[in-house]
């Protein structure tokens, strides 16, 4: 019988396609299955309760858990290296598990100034609600981390590149210093990086998260979400905020997703490619002002990403002389290639104009120094460009026919 390659020395590539796959024993079928059932019939008695299973190892409601998302889960803890794997319904379904799951009352988070829209607004405008203390540090700064920590900070949570400027942080050195400081959790966001480049668990973090949405799942047709970490965290984690708070992934959402992330590690070579095409053309562009990409030496943390990343991704930001405004209009009506949208990780390209004054209004509500080195990245406002799989050179002239 072919194996899951959960007992093999695989290579990434390998274990994407590979990875908790198997032949179905009662068909022989090659690929997985799909399967919808919500209840499953035991052939034993066992209790009513998910606290009481009777120490039953198969399957029982799909809320618990359900075999297509387990594949799902087998597959992503294969590719990052991790223990044990829970999918949720979005990534912010994921983020909320894990932050909701591991905090209560009197628990200090302490959150990259910059981070997923999402989670910041989750942080600031919601856990304060449930007496959660929250506080904002620019994690590109280890000292600033470090002054930041409080006696009850439980968690830190870092993205790394962060949406929408691509800063970096140095996820081993923060993870260490955090640890040292007495933090329990330090979580890393990692939608933007993937498994294929950085590995946030091998670098000392306890727990990573993905929006399988966006590179994972990489076609823009599944949204879900993931937490990975150690088993004995994510069996509490999995009883409480999978079962209680219910978010969990659909059996048609983890088919699509596991499909997608067979081809991750071709994807990410080709997303590098075409992005690195792309930033050294939008560099030498006389209507750009600034370009952001991991992948190019002009990035002010090229060295941390050059040791961090074994691969720049695809997402680019990007400032122009020219009102933002005015040129994100312009794209709206004349790409041709490229989807003027959010999201991103998609196998097409998406782009979207971030003005700062707006991003700051509706999410990181930054103090005058955060904000100014905010703009010291964004200027009044970035194209966040998430290269696809297209040729670079159809992207390339795309973008010329709207910047001018
Ligand atoms: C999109 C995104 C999320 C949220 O994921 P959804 O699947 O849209 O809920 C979280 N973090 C990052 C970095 C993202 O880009």
């Amino acid at each position: 019988m072919p194996e899951d390659g959960r007992n093999h020395p695989w290579n990434i590539e390998t274990l994407a396609v590979h990875g908790g796959e198997f032949v179905d024993p009662t068909t022989r079928a090659s690929s997985p299955n799909l399967v919808m059932s919500v209840t499953y019939v035991p052939q034993e008695l066992i209790g009513f309760s998910a606290r009481d299973d009777k120490g039953y190892e198969g399957f029982t409601y799909a809320r618990v858990d359900s075999p297509t998302v387990k594949q799902l889960e087998t597959k992503l803890a294969l590719l990052e290296a991790g223990e044990a794997v829970l999918c949720y319904a979005s990534g912010i379904g994921a983020i909320h598990a894990l932050i909701l799951g591991r905090l209560s009352q009197g628990d200090h988070l302490l959150m990259a100034d910059t981070s997923y829209v999402g989670a910041a607004e989750l942080a600031r405008d919601s856990l304060p609600r449930f007496g959660v203390e929250v506080s904002f540090a620019d994690t590109s700064r280890p000292d600033e981390v470090a002054a930041a920590i409080r006696p009850n900070t439980r968690m830190l949570w870092l993205e790394t590149p962060a949406n929408p400027i691509m800063r970096l942080c140095d996820v081993a050195l923060l993870a260490e210093l955090a640890h040292q400081k007495g933090v329990r959790d330090v979580c890393v966001d990692s939608t933007f990086a993937s498994p294929i480049s950085t590995r946030p668990l091998d670098l000392g973090a306890d727990f990573v998260v993905h929006s399988l949405t966006k590179y994972i799942g990489g076609h823009g047709d599944a949204m879900g979400g993931a937490v990975v970490g150690r088993k004995r965290d994510l069996d509490l984690l999995n009883l409480e905020a999978t079962v209680h708070f219910g978010g969990v992934l659909s059996p048609f959402n983890a088919w699509l997703i596991l499909r997608g992330s067979a081809t991750l590690p071709l994807r990410m070579k080709a997303h590098e490619a075409a992005a690195l095409q792309v930033a050294r053309h939008l560099e030498t562009h006389k209507a750009v002002k600034r370009v952001l990409y991991p992948g190019l030496p002009s990035h002010p943390q090229y060295d941390l990403a050059c040791r961090q990343m074994r691969n720049f991704s695809g997402m680019i930001s990007f400032q122009i002389h020219a009102p933002g405004v005015e040129v994100a209009r312009r794209m709206v009506s004349d790409l041709q290639v490229i989807h003027h949208a959010v999201s991103l990780g998609h196998h097409r390209s998406l782009i979207c104009w971030i003005g700062t004054d707006d991003i700051q209004a509706s999410t990181f509500r930054h103090p005058p120094e955060l904000l100014r080195r905010y703009r010291d990245y964004a200027g009044d406002g970035v194209f966040r460009l998430s290269v696809g799989i297209e040729n670079g050179d159809d992207l390339c002239a795309d973008l010329d026919r709207v910047l001018g």
